[in-house]
């Protein structure tokens, strides 16, 4: 039997990774449900090629649009709503959750509490809904297998190790575009150059995330709900050539590290098939060519995210869902050019210096921290816009 799989995304970056991935597993692996935000072509491409049995499409208006094209045998369902069903959907064995930003949450949590394996990209449900998440994990026994490259790395490196023998996690970021400026010198740059990331592929919101940091601060935080390790014992290190994924480092002194080609294939294809490995082609790293791996400090000074997410994870609760929902609000008022790019970390800190944090005892009190820290964020950004008019 196939292994029926539910694929929430499917025409983003992530998304398209996945479906190269499915592609080359051939009948193995039957897609099952896909999902999309609201662009039908790419969902028809998709639907045409893997003929899935379920369809959500989360803008009712392009549903309406789908609903014309599509061919029979389909079932097709409409709205946010859905992607918790199709999650949980009795007939799905696996949930490639590639969806973006806080969207993520409630169907990573209806997939746990069905108990199914649940392969990760989307980095906002761990980030807004770590306590809840684990509740689930443990409440319906299901499985969660990270894909986010750093995490994929750390997943594998400390499989089958026990926490005693582990000191310290480091997760390596490539320091993006802008590597190397100063806070002054950012000042003036423009979306399209945030958007340009030396060294992965990626959608525009995770792009200008690896510009300011806000990515690696939230893969921090990632980590230590991933992983159930202190923040004390969590590092970041600027890794420009994206060879190095993640390192473990041994109660001895001694460390791992995970070094793989910058595609999100290989993580995606680890997470399908666990425990087991494929070949992928075209993946191997040649040493000679790469000649020299570097290594460097990050700069919390003309990067301010990073350290906003250490402090939002520290402070624990709801404050790392108001640093994610400020920092999607920010990242988009940046890609509109309403604010500046160092704006975004100044309407993230407004954020959560104004909506307190609170504990999370169920879905509600995220969602409400949510709301609030969009709130807050995108007052901040009007106020921001008003005074460079004025
Ligand atoms: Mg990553």
């Amino acid at each position: 039997m196939s292994v029926r799989i539910a694929l929430l995304g499917c025409t983003g970056s992530i998304g398209g990774a996945a479906l190269a991935v499915l592609r080359r597993l051939g009948p193995e692996y039957e897609l099952y449900g896909v999902s999309a935000h609201s662009s039908v072509e790419g969902l028809l491409d998709c639907c045409r090629e893997f003929r899935p049995r379920r369809v959500v499409l989360c803008d009712p208006e392009s549903a309406d649009r789908f609903a014309r094209h599509r061919g029979n045998g389909c079932r097709l369902d409409a709205g946010e709503g859905s992607l918790a069903d199709l999650a949980a959907d009795p007939n799905v064995d696996l949930i490639v959750n590639a969806l973006v930003g806080a969207v993520g949450l409630v169907p990573t949590l209806a997939a746990l509490e069905a108990g199914k394996r649940v392969a990760l990209a989307n980095k906002e449900p761990l980030v807004m809904g770590g306590p809840l998440v684990r509740r689930a994990l443990q409440r319906g026994g299901g499985e969660l297998i990270p894909v986010d490259s750093e995490h994929s790395a750390l997943f594998q490196l400390l499989e089958g190790r026990p926490q005693s023998d582990v000191r310290r996690l480091v997760i390596t970021a490539s320091g993006g575009p802008f590597r190397g400026r100063s806070r002054e010198e950012l000042a003036e740059v423009t979306p399209a150059q945030a958007l340009a990331h030396p060294t992965w592929s990626m959608g525009p919101k995770i792009s200008v995330d690896s510009a300011t940091l806000a990515n690696k601060g939230l893969e921090v935080i990632e980590a230590h709900v991933l992983f159930a390790v202190p923040y004390a014992s969590l590092s970041v290190v600027i890794h420009p050539q994206s060879v190095v994924h993640g390192l473990v480092e041994l109660l001895d002194g001694s460390f791992l590290a995970h070094l793989g080609t910058p595609t999100m294939e290989l993580p995606l294809q680890y997470a399908l098939t666990y425990p087991q490995r494929r070949p992928v082609p075209d993946s191997a790293l040649c040493l000679r060519e790469l000649g020299s791996l570097t290594f460097e400090p990050a700069d919390e000074i003309a990067f301010p995210a990073l350290a906003l997410a250490r402090r939002a994870g520290e402070a624990g609760g709801t404050s790392p869902a108001v640093y994610s929902a400020a920092n999607e609000v920010a990242n988009l008022a940046f890609r509109q050019g309403r604010i500046s790019f160092n704006e975004i970390p100044d309407a993230i800190e407004h954020a959560l210096e104004t909506v307190v944090g609170e504990p999370v005892e169920g879905l509600e009190d995220v969602l409400r921290a949510d709301a609030r820290a969009r709130a807050a964020a995108e007052e901040w950004v009007e106020g921001a816009t008003l005074a460079r008019e004025s």
